[in-house]
């Protein structure tokens, strides 16, 4: 197979930065997570053995070192579950790195993981190499084992926290990655203090489950999104939630609880990747989640065969914007349908985010979640609004002393002080 090429003459759309979640397992897993609809995408390659094959691997690693004007180039694992690849295969594609980094380039490697096969000799690879590991973890055993079960139908709580420590005795440099959905929303403290005190993780993403349904399969896909039954592929689509989903307004208040303890006592110990983003925001910067960025389209998912999709989250027929096998991937990247894409996130808010007072932070969310009428009809109103509204408009006052604070060149974390004197006041 012969690799395309870069372009002659640089794509004018062509983003300054983007990046690429790879999918070398497509979405094979050891795990079968009750929530994860990504398990019925192996409904889009009905004839694959779902393992990346070597020119795929080079194609992608000489296109994204390629496709960067930057000298920072993330290379990005995820899946489905990426380990099931094996050690060879991240090794390969570290010596893919070394054959294609120009002088001056330096690879952000990440891989995220459910860190059931991370052993000894993973650890190393994964240190030497400075990956930076997402583990995912939805919060102590009950919560987490809720929905996140293997094959059998086991917990996995056991397998995850051996992960953990494994990579704490190894030095690897690892976050954590929690779901929040029905199980775990309405305890908050529980799952942020386990998360700080238990697993003693400085860096915590939360990311809330949304299943969309149409009402016909409502009752299929509330059973789960296991592959080895008869599943539909899994497509954003339909107004209704599954039983597993986040309720909005639990959402804001599951943010709130958690904002209200770690700005009392861990600014500046604790990285909560949703408070640091829209920090970010209330100084006047572009928002480091796409999610709350006016626009988007800088994200995007190739499949194990190649296939190149707008985002991980719309690995669908609609969706797709080719091969990098056959076009390059700064072309699929800078391709009017992704730019398209990526403006439609601005293009598209109703009325009522336009007129919001917290728009500037919270940009309509992702959407993937935009299937709720505004109050006056208008559709395209984000399914989890009401939470994000509640959640933003509590953070304000913390939010604007940080900002001053940064502004005047102090540390963020003197908010903690400002905080505890008013209140000691009252
Ligand atoms: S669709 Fe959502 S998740 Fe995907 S890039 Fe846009 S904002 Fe981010
Ligand atoms: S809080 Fe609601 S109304 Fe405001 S921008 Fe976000 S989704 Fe739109």
């Amino acid at each position: 197979m012969i690799i395309p090429e870069s372009p002659e003459s640089w794509p004018t759309n062509a983003p300054s930065y983007f990046h690429v979640m790879a999918k070398p397992a497509g979405s094979r897993c050891n795990f079968n997570c009750k929530y994860c609809f990504f398990l019925s995408k192996n409904k889009l390659y009905p004839e694959s053995n779902f393992r990346m094959a070597d020119d795929v691997l080079e194609a992608y690693i000489k296109q994204v070192i390629e496709s960067q004007r930057s000298p920072e180039v993330t290379i990005a694992w995820q899946g489905g579950e990426p380990t099931l690849m094996g050690l060879d295969f991240f090794q390969r594609s570290i010596e893919l790195v070394r054959k294609y980094a120009r002088p001056g380039i330096t690879p952000n490697f990440i891989i995220q993981t459910n860190g059931a096969l991370l052993d000894k000799e993973w650890c190393n690879f994964l240190r030497n190499n400075r990956f930076l590991v997402g583990l995912s973890m939805d919060g102590p055993r009950e919560l987490h084992d809720a929905y996140r079960r293997d094959k059998g139908g086991s917990p996995t709580f056991d397998r995850v926290m051996r992960a953990a420590r494994l990579m704490q005795r190894y030095h690897v440099d690892f976050n954590i990655l929690c779901t929040v959905h029905a199980a775990n929303v309405q305890h908050p403290l529980e799952v942020y203090r386990f998360f700080r005190d238990v697993i003693k993780t400085q860096f915590i993403q939360f990311i809330p489950i949304v299943e969309r349904v149409t009402p016909e399969l409502l009752d299929i896909a509330n059973k789960g999104w296991d592959e080895r039954q008869d599943r539909p592929l899994y497509t954003q689509q339909g107004d209704m939630v599954t039983d597993r989903s986040v309720n909005l307004d639990l959402w804001g208040k599951f943010l709130i609880a958690i904002f209200d303890e770690w700005v009392r006592r861990d600014v500046g110990k604790v990285f909560v990747q949703i408070f640091e983003s829209t920090l970010a925001s209330w100084m006047g910067l572009p928002a480091s989640l796409c999610i709350f960025a006016e626009t988007c389209g800088d994200g995007l998912a190739l499949e194990h065969n190649g296939d190149l999709y707008s985002c991980d989250h719309f690995v669908e027929p609609n969706y797709y914007l080719g091969n990098i096998l056959h076009k390059h991937l700064i072309d699929l990247v800078a391709s009017e349908d992704q730019r398209a894409f990526g403006r439609a996130k601005s293009e598209c808010l109703p009325r009522y985010c336009c007129e919001c007072d917290v728009r500037f932070a919270c940009n309509g969310e992702c959407p993937r979640n935009r299937f709720s009428l505004t109050p006056d009809g208008e559709p395209g109103l984000n399914y989890l609004c009401s939470g994000y509204k509640a959640f933003f408009n509590h953070i304000d006052r913390p939010m604007r002393i940080m900002a001053d604070l940064l502004r005047r060149r102090h540390y963020a974390n003197e908010v903690m002080q400002i905080l505890a004197a008013e209140e000691r006041q009252l």
